[in-house]
């Protein structure tokens, strides 16, 4: 499918329009914000196969998946704002210093203006319309870039905005680079994005123009550590579904695991039955499991498991794969320095074409392995052997390849998790309290999930964001309207008496006195 796009020389007017429908006073009243959010839960209920068909054109989205992590999650996030916006936006009455009582002393909540929000193509979906969200319930009016590397979600979603979400304060523009260039030319007075940390520099940089504040939702490579006294079945089963949903492309997916050496075998032995049981004996024929988004994402995918040494004797695809694994891994293709590409951008995102790793640098498979480039299929796969390294431990994986490093106890884990920048999501499973505190003392991510991979986002009560290379800021729930506005300062104090006349100069030996004893 063509990328779509709109006319950058009528995105001014388009930005524009939307101001001017912020500086009417259209999107502050509690009615019309309720009104919206109203109509986007009816654009995602009316038109759910529509969504899940266009999800499927791009990502081959299953459809349970597509309503479980996009539609239904977006449905039920907005369904809570709804109920709860009312109380979310009451002023909060905070205590006035003693020194200038009597005065009232409270903060409100205040919509920013007019917000850009720069979505991407991993879950096309889900982060266009729950950052809108958070901006309408703040009151604010919305420009929505929705990702050109899913076009037939870019599409739809545009299409569906346009009839159902007020044509004036929310506007939606299609496309690439040039779009978005455009777009960043122009003074919003919030900029909310989601993708990769070399693009979240361009968008703070230009932000820094007009000092835009940003919210920048990033990525980052999310470990996930397991010990002996956690259950490895149901931590497989776990791990499987976190890891494999959307084939791997996902923000807060666990990256890799680190594990005791004792614990390997027998944690790729629960991987392998926990892939069976819920992709089967092949997943490329499992109606469960989705693909890459496009030949480019292929390549370095396909490259990574190139730097894999392949599978050894029976220790690998017992049950699931095993011909194809075995066979296939000796017969990766390597990339084209520069393979076919639908988004061929510069400067390139974390997607540019890796070069081909070195043999062995990457471990060795222990399950899957195999791929096939015209199908943008690549299997669940699992390295063992990995070194600290390697290749695929240099940069956030975004794939179904998951690699098992040793390490030799809780604090090696949290030492090497700390060498690393500060990742989005990190992931505990154990149930010995000592190792759950050391991971909250000593390291930093954006969220944790102890015991369970990427469900922490489910949770609207959760503010969900990174933290340093992970990105700034954060959402969902009461967090997003929080994002989405400016919490105003206001104090009320009677013109009388007016206790102020003790400040005013000359200031006198005795209220000086009095002075000292408020301020210590
Ligand atoms: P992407 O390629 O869709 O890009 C994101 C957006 O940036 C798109 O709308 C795109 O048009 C725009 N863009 C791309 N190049 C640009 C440029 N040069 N100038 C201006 N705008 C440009 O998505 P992606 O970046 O490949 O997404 C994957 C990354 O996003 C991963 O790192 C992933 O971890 C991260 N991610 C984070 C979250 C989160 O919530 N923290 C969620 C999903 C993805």
């Amino acid at each position: 499918m063509a990328q779509p796009h709109t006319d950058t020389a009528s995105i001014p007017a388009t930005v524009a329009r939307a101001r001017a429908a912020f500086n009417a006073g259209t999107t502050k009243p509690l009615a019309w914000r309720e009104q919206q959010l109203r109509a986007l839960i009816a654009l995602l209920r009316d038109n759910e196969r529509e969504l899940q068909a266009a999800l499927s054109a791009d990502l081959s989205k299953p459809a349970a998946e597509a309503f479980i992590t996009e539609i239904g999650f977006t449905i039920s996030n907005t369904t809570h704002t709804l109920k709860h916006l009312r109380s979310w936006l009451k002023p909060k009455t905070v205590r006035a210093s003693t020194m200038l009582l009597p005065a009232r002393a409270w903060t409100m909540l205040e919509p920013l203006g007019t917000t850009l929000i720069i979505s991407p193509w991993n879950y096309p979906v889900q982060l266009a319309l729950e950052p809108l969200a958070g901006a309408i319930a703040a009151g604010n009016a919305a420009v929505l870039k929705p990702s050109e590397i899913a076009p037939a979600t870019s599409e739809t979603i545009t299409r569906l905005i346009r009839s159902y979400l007020d044509p004036d304060a929310i506007q939606v523009v299609e496309g690439g680079v040039p779009e978005t260039t455009a777009l960043l030319a122009e003074r919003f007075d919030h900029i909310f994005y989601t993708g990769n940390g070399t693009v979240g520099r361009i968008v703070a940089r230009a932000a820094a123009e007009n000092l835009t504040p940003t919210t920048l939702e990033l990525g980052g490579k999310s470990p996930a550590y397991i010990d002996d006294t956690a259950s490895l079945a149901e931590v497989a089963r776990r791990l499987a579904w976190g890891k494999f949903t959307n084939a791997g492309q996902t923000c807060v997916a666990p990256d890799y695991v680190l594990t005791l050496p004792h614990l390997v075998e027998p944690l790729v032995a629960e991987l392998r039955d926990a892939i069976h049981e819920q992709l089967g004996p092949d997943p490329q024929s499992s109606s469960s499991y989705g693909r890459i988004i496009n030949t480019r994402q292929f390549d370095r995918l396909a490259s990574l498991i190139a730097g894999a040494e392949p599978t050894r004797g029976n220790d690998a695809g017992r049950e699931t794969d095993t011909a194809r694994d075995t066979d296939s891994a000796t017969r990766v293709r390597r990339p084209a320095a520069h393979a076919a590409s639908t988004d061929d951008r510069s400067p390139a995102s974390p997607a540019s074409p890796a070069s081909p790793a070195s043999p062995a640098s990457n471990g060795r498979i222990a399950i899957g392995g195999s791929h096939d480039r015209d199908a943008r299929y690549v299997a669940p796969t699992v390295l063992v052997d990995v070194p600290r390294d390697a290749e695929i431990m240099q940069e956030e994986i975004f794939g179904p390849i998951l690699p098992i490093i040793e390490v030799a106890d809780a604090r090696d884990a949290t030492e090497f998790i700390r060498s690393g920048d500060k990742p989005l999501a990190l992931y505990v499973f154990t149930n010995d309290d000592s190792v759950r505190r050391e991971f909250l003392r000593n390291t930093s991510s954006g969220g944790v999930g102890i015991n369970v991979p990427v469900a922490q986002l489910s949770t609207p009560a959760l503010p969900f964001g990174g933290v340093g290379e992970s990105g700034m800021g954060s959402y969902h729930g009461e967090q997003s309207v929080r994002t989405f506005s400016h919490q105003r300062s206001v104090l009320s104090k009677p013109l009388r008496p007016d206790t102020m006349g003790m400040v005013y100069a000359p200031v006198t030996p005795r209220a000086l006195r009095l002075i000292k004893r408020f301020m210590g």
